[in-house]
């Protein structure tokens, strides 16, 4: 059975997602408070975390950047404001997907249905040796480091390779510059975000039939960039 944290301060919202969630064959647990949440999530496995935003102690955003840097499991952000899905978005914070109050409990389980079948995906693939990523005419060979593009291999630097990478394994995930400088550079690297950005350009280049349009690695006005699935 499918263990799922719910963070939500609001007793009787997360009594609905979780009585709704157990009629769905999950086992549910309700965490009422920001510090407790994060604690409970950090120490054991769940499947995926429905994270609320405003909670006493911690709120959403701390927990899920925290979350984020320690997990790779799938976190669905609650909000009771429209405004704040663009804040989510604009942070970076590496959450999957946000669900606005008030919701049908039976959107909530599609949503949660469709990220952990998603996950799965991804973390089965990954176990795989030799692994190989397709997305449309793009070819990502891990094991060998090589990138095909319509069947035409093209060289790739070693920054420009983890960087189409990263995105590539965290598909539909918006990045800010800053946290791709970070992960990608390291974050006492020298250089700024002015180096994402003159990489981002040069892997469109290598990948995008129109750089100018780019049907890969979308820029997030405002936000960063994602690749798009
Ligand atoms: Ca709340």
């Amino acid at each position: 059975m499918q263990r799922i944290l719910i963070i939500e301060d609001e007793v009787s919202i997360a009594e609905l997602e979780r009585d709704y969630l157990e009629i769905n064959q999950f086992a549910a647990e309700i965490e009422t408070t920001g510090t407790g949440g994060l604690q409970k999530a950090l120490s054991n496995d769940y499947d995926l975390i429905l994270l609320d935003l405003m909670l006493p102690g911690m709120d959403g955003f701390e927990i899920c950047k925290r979350i984020r840097a320690e997990k790779d499991i799938p976190i669905l952000m609650v909000s009771a404001k429209k405004e704040d899905i663009d804040k989510i978005r604009g942070l970076g914070l590496g959450a999957d997907d946000y669900i606005v109050k008030p919701f049908s409990p039976s959107e909530l389980v599609a949503r949660v249905k469709a990220h952990l079948s998603r996950y799965e995906r991804l973390s089965g693939s990954k176990e795989k040796a030799n692994e190989e990523i397709r997305v449309g005419g793009l070819v990502m060979d891990k094991t060998s480091r090589r990138i095909f593009v319509n069947g035409v291999e093209v060289a790739f630097t070693t920054k420009e390779f983890d960087l189409l990478g990263f995105l590539l394994l965290n598909p539909n995930r918006v990045f800010s510059k800053e946290d791709l400088f970070e992960r990608i550079w390291g974050i006492d690297s020298i250089g700024d975000i002015a180096t994402v950005t003159v990489h981002i350009r040069k892997i469109r280049e290598k990948i995008e039939q129109d750089p100018s349009k780019p049907q890969y690695i979308e820029t997030v006005w405002g936000a960063g960039y994602r690749f798009k699935l």
